[in-house]
């Protein structure tokens, strides 16, 4: 009994004009992070029901047949579908304003799968080559072991997308802002050229977060999201996201997905359903703190560039502005004095932690160049310009006054 409502809430066929799909879709945003998606069990819970199961059991054999062949609605194995994790793919998708959302163990997990639901030997890809360390695996590494050929672009440089683009390139993938450069890229010029030869646009949007730069709005196709930072944003666990339109998800996402398991645990889902409730108040703050932040440290002359969208210093300020409400939680600046003077200065901070996870609570630290893009050649660091003074801030939750001061403190040597 406890499941009936629940299960026709998600699985019903046909949707009625008071079901809560269309309740949920007049809500505006802080209402949707709070209460999208959530569906009550018979016992009336205030928060979001935990379903610790693996499986689910049917009235008889019938039932189960017709729910293997999709004939009824119900869940019948959590590597398909939870009800937890459903809760957490409808909010999601509520948020970003997309037709359907699957959850994924992490973030990679959910760029991987949606790469690989889509492509097959024989396809072109283009890809910004500012990415994250492990996304630029999956691009530059493992695609092309399996006959798909990749071409790397400059994303800040429209002519370099134009040059790439061919009739036979089928996807494109990116990352705005960029880990850890914080590059910019035109979403809605890039969405136009992919729409032109029939590809179809993939961004990486967790620097943005899903409040930040509506992606799908400025022409993606698919968003991808590590659950893992901002989502949780409290370094308590793994998760990933996908969104698209219910095409994608019925013919090619979800056949990989139930084949190849990555699921999301529901103890996880529920961990992000909480996070989502304070999303907006939780990045809202971040971003005002990491302005502060990157604006103090504009001032100072131990520093030789500091790197924040939402500073007019920045290279693409104009276009963060357009396409973004604001510059982000993270910080990246160049140290004079390359990796010793970098090493250094991590090693005086007093409250703010070396840690490479990034939309924390608190305050992480990290050195890219000798961390989370260690993989790299020596060119490709240059490139991107990826020196061995950057060092990447994720501006945490605390009082940003502290922050300053730990950094003060830190460059001034007094603590030694
Ligand atoms: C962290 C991160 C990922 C990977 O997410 P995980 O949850 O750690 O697997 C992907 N893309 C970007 C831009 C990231 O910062």
């Amino acid at each position: 009994m406890i499941g009936r409502g629940f299960l026709l809430g998600y699985c019903a066929m046909a949707k009625h004009t008071d079901s809560p799909e269309t309740q949920e879709e007049q809500w505006r945003r802080a209402t949707r992070l709070v209460r999208g998606g959530t569906r009550r069990s018979a016992h009336g819970e205030t928060s979001e029901a935990m379903f610790l199961t693996s499986g689910y059991v049917y009235e008889d054999a019938g039932e189960a047949e017709a729910r293997f062949k999709g004939d009824a609605p119900g869940f019948v194995y959590s590597r398909f579908g939870n009800p937890t994790v459903a809760m957490f793919e409808r909010r999601l998708a509520l948020l970003e304003g997309a037709e359907a959302c699957k959850a994924t163990s992490t973030g990679m997990a959910a760029v991987f799968a949606s790469l690989m639901a889509q492509l097959r030997a024989g396809d072109h890809v283009v890809s910004s080559r500012a990415l994250f360390g492990s996304c630029l695996y999956i691009v530059s590494d493992l695609l092309p072991r399996y006959g798909i050929e990749v071409t790397l672009v400059d994303g800040t440089d429209l002519d370099q997308w134009r040059a790439a683009f061919r009739p036979d390139t089928r996807c494109v993938f990116l990352e705005s802002p960029s880990n850890p450069g914080l590059e910019i890229i035109d979403l809605e010029a890039v969405a136009a050229m992919a729409h032109d030869v029939g590809a179809r646009l993939v961004v990486d949007n967790v620097f943005a977060t899903p409040l930040l730069q509506p992606a799908m709005q400025l022409g993606a196709d698919i968003v991808v999201y590590s659950a893992t930072k901002h989502i949780d944003g409290q370094g308590r666990c793994l998760g990933g996201a996908i969104l698209s339109s219910q095409a994608f998800v019925d013919d090619e996402l979800l056949p990989f997905l139930r084949h190849t398991g990555p699921s999301l645990s529901p103890f996880n889902a529920w961990v992000l359903l909480k996070g989502l409730e304070t999303l907006e108040l939780r990045v809202e703050r971040m971003c005002a703190n990491a302005l502060d932040v990157a604006s103090f440290l504009e001032g100072r002359n131990e520093i030789e560039r500091v790197l924040y969208p939402g500073l007019p210093s920045h290279p693409q300020h104009a276009l963060a502005e357009r396409q973004m409400s604001a510059g982000g939680t993270v910080v990246s600046f160049d140290i004079a004095g390359g990796k010793e003077a970098a090493f250094s200065f991590l090693n005086r901070l007093r409250l703010i932690d070396i840690s490479n996870n990034l939309g924390d609570s608190k305050s992480l630290i990290t050195h890219p160049a000798t961390t989370t893009h260690q993989r790299l050649q020596p060119e490709e660091r240059a490139a991107l310009r990826l020196g061995d003074g950057l060092v990447r801030l994720s501006v945490g939750l605390e009082d940003v006054e502290d922050v300053k001061s730990d950094i003060s403190q830190a460059f001034s040597g007094a603590n030694d």
